[in-house]
């Protein structure tokens, strides 16, 4: 079994199609979805498609640094983090790119999550462009007390080591699968094995195989393969390791492995 540790099937893209995607995955042997809010209107949605689809689907909720300006129901995001299938507070972040702006209120928000993920003892689900230095500026201080795993991971071999000895997981997505993409295949290549999660942020980022708005969990294996190659190593190695690390990392009950 593979599990797509962070994707978007409560996309409006996905819109009447999950049911056949969850087939899909299904039969791809993809067990287990992380779906991750990233808005206020995604809060929502993500709630009711983990009711619809409560074996397969596990939610995560939190605000995107893109969508940081203008939300301030942070009640409502709690009351959705304390639902009992919730796993994770995410997606939530850092996006130094030029053309996000708001990086003091995107510092706010991102320390308010983590805050209160520390305190309710969740993982969190990051996402982090052109903002590492202050990604682990700000979560040094929660060193041994917060966890949780960086997505599409793009920090280069440099990083790697210190968000790993941060305690935190790197997650790879489709990003890994082009042929010219050397910084993620070195970073592959040197991960510890227990620290690997597999992700494809459906619909968001292209594999070699695929264009992003038709990438869909069950693409989580053309991943793992691609990872197996670069490592030398079994694709049923690379499937088991992440699996292991991630129903860890999420706390998915034992009898459901
Ligand atoms: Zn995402």
């Amino acid at each position: 079994m593979f599990v797509d540790c962070h994707s978007h099937l409560n996309d409006p893209a996905f819109d009447g199609k999950v049911p056949a995607v969850l087939e899909r995955s299904r039969v791809a042997d993809v067990g287990k979805i992380v779906v991750s809010a990233y808005d206020y209107p995604s809060l929502a949605r993500t709630a009711a498609l983990a009711s619809a689809f409560p074996e397969v689907i596990l939610p995560t909720y939190g605000i995107h640094p893109w969508f940081v300006e203008g939300f301030h129901d942070y009640e409502d995001l709690w009351s959705f983090l304390q639902r009992k299938e919730c796993i994770a507070v995410g997606e939530i972040g850092l996006d130094f790119s030029p053309e996000f702006v708001h990086r003091d209120l995107q510092v706010e928000s991102f320390t308010r999550q983590v805050d209160w993920a520390k305190d309710h003892r969740l993982p969190v689900i990051i996402h982090c462009r052109k903002a590492y230095d202050e990604l682990y500026r700000i979560l040094l201080p929660y060193e041994g007390r917060i966890g949780g795993l960086i997505h599409s991971f793009s920090g280069g071999e440099n990083w790697l080591s210190r968000f790993v000895d941060l305690g935190f997981y790197v997650s790879f997505s489709g990003s890994v699968t082009r042929p010219n993409a050397r910084k993620y295949h070195r970073v592959a290549r040197i991960a510890p094995l227990d620290c690997i999660l597999l992700e494809t942020d459906c619909p968001s980022i292209a594999t070699e195989s695929t264009v992003a708005s038709e990438v869909e969990p069950r693409h989580v294996i053309e991943i793992a393969a691609k990872i197996a190659e670069i490592r030398n190593m079994q694709v049923g190695d690379m499937e088991r390791h992440t699996t292991e690390n991630a129903l860890t990392l999420f706390k998915v009950p034992q009898e459901d492995k």
